[in-house]
């Protein structure tokens, strides 16, 4: 796979940042997910607004305009020959003396690494996975604003290792004040009674892409929307849940702990959506 590094593409082995980069002695930098479906790139603005405002909140100044990085993004994708691919941009302070003083680093390092993306097993979208509930708590916002989708991953990390020692695929972190957040990489919902609840904003929670592209998909089909505060024991009882993010888009939960949720199916609320949802990329990426 050829990476793009700062200027140039180069081969994977040749793909090498320094020891002294600030993203590797501090975890200095912010990064974005972003996912091709037959070339295109899903959601490509928002994404880049995003990476904007990231690194406008660490005050790195982005080494390319948007429109620049855009074509970057594309080329990487040819360069490349994918097709259906996922693209990590990965822009971190830069190289500079050991100290935490960002005029330490003179420009920013900046990386595009492409994935070929062969999608998730269709037996999870099938089935459903299962989360649990970490103990780890989310950085509350005033440690580091949530929006600033920061290379600095820790507790995402933590919350990720308990999970899987827990035997669950994703875990969701509560805030500081007891209410349910977000997983680890994931945004999340549940159906109740018809209608759709996801922790509001205010919990603390990264916006992501996908979850106000759910948001909008459900209100068109009518299906009213809360952002709310949530409790573990509204996911215990509720009909249906799932987890949305750019690589899974809306991934079913059967099992939260030792919870069956709803009868143990992918419900049909989350069918709907997901249908509405390849619908509308297959609109957008004009497959
Ligand atoms: N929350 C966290 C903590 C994440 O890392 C992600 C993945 N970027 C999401 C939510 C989902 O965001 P998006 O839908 O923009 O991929």
């Amino acid at each position: 796979m050829n990476i793009y590094l700062n200027n140039k593409f180069v081969a994977e082995r040749n793909a090498v940042v320094s020891v002294f980069d600030h993203g590797f002695l501090y975890g200095d930098g912010v990064f974005e997910t972003l996912r091709a479906y037959h070339g295109r790139i899903f959601r490509l603005d928002e994404h880049l607004k995003r990476l904007k405002e990231s690194a406008r909140g660490l005050e790195i100044s982005l080494p390319q305009t948007l429109p620049v990085l855009r074509r970057h993004l594309e080329e990487t994708l040819l360069v490349n020959h994918l097709k259906n691919a996922l693209l990590r941009i990965c822009i971190s302070r830069g190289y500079g003396p050991i100290g935490l003083d960002p005029a330490l680093c003179r420009k920013p390092t900046f990386v595009i690494i492409p994935r070929v993306f062969k999608g998730y097993n269709p037996r999870q979208y099938h089935h459903g996975l299962k989360v649990s509930i970490v103990s780890v708590r989310r950085t509350p916002p005033p440690a580091l604003d949530p929006q600033i989708k920061s290379a600095n991953f820790l507790n995402n990390i933590l919350a990720k290792i308990q999970a899987k020692r827990n035997h669950a695929d994703e875990g969701l972190m509560l805030g500081v004040n007891g209410y349910l957040t977000e997983g680890s990489i994931s945004n999340f919902f549940i159906v109740s009674r018809g209608q759709l609840y996801t922790p509001g904003v205010d919990q603390g929670i990264l916006m992501g892409i996908t979850r106000r592209f759910v948001i909008d998909l459900a209100r068109q089909a009518d299906i009213p929307v809360k952002e709310t505060r949530l409790l573990p024991s509204d996911l215990y009882k509720a009909d249906e849940c799932f987890l949305t993010n750019t690589s899974m888009e809306i991934m079913p939960i059967t099992k939260a702990e030792g919870f069956t949720i709803g009868d143990g199916k992918p419900g049909p609320v989350t069918r709907l959506l997901r249908e509405a949802y390849q619908e509308q990329v297959r609109l957008e990426c004009r497959i």
